[in-house]
């Protein structure tokens, strides 16, 4: 059982003023693992003041001591990936070759960050105009549960990179981890301050600094109804945010596709990160004529995607992370069969032999249309939806009919073909016929998907603030 007692502010692990605890499970095995003292409003602003009195030095700082940063803390998480993964098996139930890619994806943010700040320019000229781009301030990070270290230091990296400070609120949810990320990053030993990290809940820390009038931005990534109160939340003192939100991705299965390829590839990008991922390719859109032959190769396909013990390498999809999240999984299964989509494979219930952890069976209906609430709403499991379409101009339409935006996916024999469809799609992201990854290309969501972007230069200038310098040059 581990306890977690301290909040990191100022450099340092500090008993936390707040007083509630908060039971931290294994979701594989329904078992309590742990238990952390919440931090609270008082900590809250303790950690906001340690970061504000870091910031004058953080911003003054040059290019170089902050890629030196940035390389002190890449080798520091490195140091312990191991630890990490493991906390993220146990803690999260998180497959163990996801768990292992989370924890190199949050090491390897800081050398991301560290080349992005070297080719980027923060002086520029442009006319008569020098332009210095500034660190926009004291800035406030939230994350989720579901890549929890990855975006800790994702959004830290890129926070050092442009000389600001900052205040970390993680999700409750996943203590361990941030405790082991956090003990990781203090090895790489930062002036005091810089980064604070403060657990606690949603509506107490995370309301405290998205209201407080010492943080210039918040960088969100959560729900789409959460992005929204953070957003009202800052609207007072004008935050700047960037918000990572949900979404309900397409993946469109073109008429000339090779289904035995594109079948197989449209169900895990359906169960990325056992379906708990923002970016989960949910609604599987396929030609008409087709349905019959993609359903068969769908029903393999699942057949072949094994539900299990998080720690056994063969383990596809992971448990649910929390009770509350298995049953709204359940709901949203229940819903689909009211309101009639066909169950192809899964259903409600636990698998069989996993009765104890928050399994879910992998789940596909088909049959459903995009009107109906599992085509609209964010599961956040491994439930996806097969709608049929009649023509490509009908499939781009039901793609884009969701309020969301984040992520689309085009399968076609014909890349050009997919490249066409893509640019009608309204999405921050296309991929075409496979699940790939650049990790400098800008990451984020049209519509209600969020606002902002994350990775790379696109990142940076939004952690920035373009100052105009007019007469300097003249004199010069
Ligand atoms: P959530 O929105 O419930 O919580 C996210 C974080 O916000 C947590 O740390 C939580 O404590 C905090 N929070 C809750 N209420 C708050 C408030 N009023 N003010 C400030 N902070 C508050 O999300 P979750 O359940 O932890 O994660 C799942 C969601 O995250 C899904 O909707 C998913 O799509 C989204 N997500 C998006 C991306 C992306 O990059 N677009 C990536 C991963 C997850």
């Amino acid at each position: 059982m581990r306890i977690i007692d301290t909040v990191y502010i100022d450099g340092a692990f500090v008993a936390p003023h707040g007083k509630e605890l908060f039971d931290l499970f294994n979701p594989a095995t329904g078992t309590v693992i742990g238990r952390v003292r919440l931090g609270d409003v008082e900590d809250t602003q303790r950690a906001i003041a340690a970061a504000r009195r870091a910031f004058p030095a953080m911003s003054r700082t040059s290019k170089a001591e902050r890629i030196a940063m940035l390389k002190r803390l890449h080798e520091a998480v490195m140091a312990r990936l191991d630890a990490i993964t493991q906390a993220t098996i146990e803690e999260y139930g998180a497959p163990v070759a996801r768990a292992s890619w989370g924890a190199k994806y949050a090491a390897q943010s800081f050398l991301d960050a560290a080349s992005t700040l070297k080719d980027i320019s923060l002086l520029r000229r442009i006319g008569a105009a020098e332009v210095v781009m500034e660190p926009v301030g004291v800035v406030g990070l939230i994350t989720p549960w579901n890549a929890n270290a990855g975006f800790i230091c994702n959004k830290l990296a890129t926070a050092i990179a442009a000389g600001c400070t900052a205040v970390i609120k993680p999700s409750e949810m996943s203590a361990i981890q941030t405790q082991v990320v956090c003990e990781a990053l203090h090895a790489a030993g930062l002036p005091p301050g810089v980064f604070n990290i403060v657990n606690g809940r949603g509506d107490i820390v995370g309301a405290e600094l998205s209201a407080h009038p010492d943080i210039a931005k918040i960088s969100f990534t959560g729900s789409t109804a959460v992005g929204k109160a953070i957003m009202r939340a800052g609207a007072e003192t004008m935050k700047r945010v960037t918000l990572e939100l949900g979404g309900k991705s397409p993946t469109l299965v073109l008429e000339d596709a090779d289904l035995a390829i594109a079948v197989p590839l449209a169900i895990a990008a359906g169960f990325v990160n056992s379906g708990q991922a923002c970016l989960a390719g949910t609604r599987i859109l396929v030609p008409q004529t087709r349905l019959q032959e993609v359903e068969a190769l769908a029903r393999k396909a699942v057949d072949a995607t094994r539900a299990g013990d998080p720690r056994d390498p063969a383990t596809a999809i992971g448990p649910m992370v929390s009770q509350r999240q298995w049953e709204r999984v359940q709901r949203y299964i229940r819903i689909g069969l009211e309101e009639g989509a066909r169950l192809l494979i899964g259903g409600e219930g636990k698998p069989e032999g996993l009765e104890a952890g928050y399994f879910v069976k992998p789940t596909v209906f088909s049959g459903v249309h995009n009107g109906m609430t599992i085509a609209r709403e964010e599961i956040f499991g491994p439930v996806l939806s097969i709608i049929t379409y009649r023509d490509e101009e009908e499939a781009v339409a039901i793609a884009n009919d969701t309020v969301y935006g984040l992520q689309a996916c085009v399968i076609s024999a014909d890349v050009a073909r997919a490249r066409a469809v893509a640019s009608r799609l309204n999405a921050g992201r296309v991929l075409i016929n496979g699940l790939h990854h650049e990790p400098l290309a800008p990451f984020g969501g049209f519509k209600q998907s969020g606002i902002g972007r994350e990775h790379g230069a696109f990142g940076l200038e939004g952690y920035l603030e373009p100052k105009t310098v007019l007469g300097a040059l003249v004199a010069a």
